[in-house]
């Protein structure tokens, strides 16, 4: 899959703590390494993305390291166990901080 990289972070908002969190959040997994292929580094930040070569314009967040989502409007191939978070996606957005803020208030237990 190829995808085309965004600058998008500053248009765009959430709930969320970042979009690596909101990626996390939507996703149910841990951000491990980075989305693009053959870059083994740390994924450290939610990178804005278009699917390419499908008629697909939604925007989506994918883990990825501060490296390659500096590369603003470049193409790159991401692997192939690449999950795709819309930024529309936003059911669980915010879920993490309402637990915390309850936990903490001692209303609700994991
Ligand atoms: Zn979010
Ligand atoms: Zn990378």
């Amino acid at each position: 899959m190829k995808v085309r990289n965004l600058e998008g972070s500053h248009s765009l908002t959430c709930v969320c703590d970042s979009w690596l969190q909101h990626w996390e959040n939507n996703s149910g997994k841990k951000a491990e390494n980075c989305s693009v292929l053959n870059c083994s580094q740390k994924a450290e930040v939610g990178g804005h993305v278009q699917k390419r070569g499908v008629s697909d314009n939604n925007w989506y967040i994918i883990p990825i390291c501060t490296g390659c989502n500096n590369k603003h409007g470049q193409e790159y191939e991401v692997k192939e166990d690449t999950g795709f978070i819309s930024v529309n996606e936003t059911s669980q957005c915010g879920q993490q901080l309402i637990n915390e803020a309850l936990i903490k208030a001692g209303k609700y237990t994991r």
